[in-house]
């Protein structure tokens, strides 16, 4: 998909017609903006910016109803309009008024009547630090994204399952609504790390992950717990719901197939139900301990199948 970066918008504020239409001119001429508007005082440049945020603001001081400095300590209370660069642009000279402005969040300050060269360089350096600043905020969300996922296979990784986990038995407290946990483990991984190595071995691994969680519901939280086991997180899911889920993975993964070294390699797994009603509550390790006695029985009973725990004594359900 071909995506078009966002047009470069700008606003001018001047209650004097004629400073700003040399402003607008002057931009206009620069090239950097794909749309200009402009508005008369405060309070008509307010309702523009709610509507719809400009990437930039060059706004006069004095102005009829709501002022610039006034415009300014509006625009900076709101999280939707607060980082947008404001330049403040005025034929008054006080230092006070200045030190006021830029104290009040303005990012800078040019005297009229202003050398036209000297806005545009200016307004490029604000246009530039506000993409720096953005870039900044997306790799910070990738980044804190990153220390929640496994590396290998893109699932959650433990420490996120953990922290997920409490907060889901709290809020299916509150709701009342039943929890649903699998714990998944895949039957004689280590043959095929032995038969085909190491590498294969990652590569069952990123398939196996890659299959579940087409075979999820985008709520739903799947987890990389150990090795080659994995932890789904079912939220406000009964007891029948998950085991059907359980059932759909399990065939999903008996029906991976594989090419070049691993042509031919069946991949299975042994799954492990546990669900929760909200009725008591239960400890996120109670919670996995139980689905672990599940998927132990599951192990034990032939592998390639799904056990549901059910106060203590597992029940054998059928096999893919
Ligand atoms: P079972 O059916 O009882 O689960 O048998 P298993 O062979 O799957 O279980 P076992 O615990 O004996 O072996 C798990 C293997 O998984 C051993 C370990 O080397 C391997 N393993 C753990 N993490 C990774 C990994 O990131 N990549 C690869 N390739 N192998 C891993
Ligand atoms: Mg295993
Ligand atoms: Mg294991």
């Amino acid at each position: 998909m071909d995506l078009q970066p966002p047009p470069i918008t700008a606003l001018v504020l001047d209650d004097n017609r004629n400073t700003r239409r040399r402003i607008v001119s002057d931009l206009e001429q620069s090239g950097l903006f794909h749309r200009i508007t402009e508005a008369v005082d405060g309070l008509d440049g307010f309702k523009q910016v709610s509507e719809n945020a400009p990437d930039l603001i060059l706004c006069d001081l004095e102005m009829p109803r709501i002022d610039g400095l006034r415009f300014l300590q509006m625009i900076r209370s709101k999280e939707e309009t607060k980082d947008i660069p404001v330049l403040i642009l005025t034929g008054r000279t006080e230092r006070s008024l200045r030190l006021k402005g830029l104290s009040e969040g303005a990012n800078d300050f040019l005297l009229i009547p202003y050398d036209p060269e000297e806005l545009i360089a200016r307004v490029k350096l604000h246009l530039k630090s506000k993409e720096l600043e953005k870039n900044l905020k997306k790799r910070n969300m990738e980044l804190e994204l990153l220390t929640h996922k496994d590396p290998l296979t893109g699932a959650f990784n433990r420490r996120y399952l953990s922290m997920s986990l409490d907060s889901e038995i709290m809020r299916h407290a509150r709701t009342g609504e039943a929890l649903s946990l699998l714990m998944l483990d895949i039957d004689h991984f280590k043959d095929i790390n032995d038969t085909y190595g190491h590498h294969a071995g990652d590569l069952v691994l990123q398939r196996v992950t890659k299959r579940l969680t087409e075979g999820l519901r985008e709520y739903d939280l799947l987890a990389r717990y150990g090795g080659e086991e994995f932890v789904v997180v079912l939220p406000s899911t009964s007891p029948t719901e998950a085991e059907m889920v359980a059932q759909r993975l399990l065939q999903g993964i008996h029906r991976l197939t594989f090419s070049d070294t691993l042509a031919g390699t069946a991949v299975t797994v042994s799954i492990g139900v546990i669900s929760h009603s909200a009725n008591s509550v239960i400890s996120a390790a109670e919670l996995l301990s139980r689905a672990d006695t599940a998927l132990y029985r599951a192990k034990q009973s032939g592998r390639n199948r799904v056990v549901t725990y059910d106060n203590g004594l597992s029940t054998v359900s059928a096999t893919a």
